[in-house]
């Protein structure tokens, strides 16, 4: 392998997951879709936090715990700004914490962000806010190719894992994992 430049692929979520659940007011399974927000209630010295998500038929609100009686300064910094402010990276990586083990959408959509610069290079992946996509799809779509001329690629050794890992397409893209592209 040649020396090659290195880029940076970050997998950014642009949708948050779902969860079907039986809504009370439509008497009815429902999905129901994160809305972007927490709800804090601070008491004192400790607090409680939710995840709101809301029923797609009728938007009554189901809360998911986040904090429950947690002390306040057990916090790490910025944590609980970023909860009152509903900063998205948060509310996020909250929604794949709380909501993406029994999510009943299939894995949420995920946009790459990075150079793809001349080949030789090697990108090294980063999954923001637990951003989730199986290798071969991130290549696919970073690379502006066919999942099929990936798997051909790969096969041909013109694109591989470092260090290499034959079955890493087939699996989720991890953070930190470094990919080889050659020209
Ligand atoms: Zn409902």
């Amino acid at each position: 392998m040649r020396a090659a430049t290195t880029t940076i692929w970050t997998l950014i979520p642009t949708q948050l997951p779902t969860l079907t659940r039986r809504c009370p007011r439509c008497d009815a399974p429902r999905t129901f879709a994160c809305t972007g927000r927490v709800r804090v209630n601070a008491n004192g010295k400790r607090l409680d936090a939710w995840l709101l998500l809301a029923c797609v038929g009728c938007e009554r609100s189901l809360r998911l715990t986040v904090h429950e009686r947690v002390e306040v300064r057990s916090l790490p910094p910025g944590h609980l700004d970023a909860l009152h402010r509903n900063d998205a990276a948060t509310v996020a990586r909250l929604a794949q914490q709380l909501v993406g083990e029994e999510a009943s959408s299939s894995p949420a959509a995920v946009a790459i962000r990075g150079a793809v610069p001349e080949p030789p290079f090697v990108a090294v992946i980063r999954c923001e806010s637990g951003a989730q996509l199986r290798l071969d799809r991130v290549l696919a779509q970073a690379l502006g190719l066919s999942r099929a001329e990936v798997r051909r690629r790969w096969r041909q050794g013109w694109i591989a894992a470092v260090p290499e890992d034959g079955r890493a397409l087939a699996r989720r893209a991890r953070d930190g994992q470094r990919i080889w592209v050659g020209g």
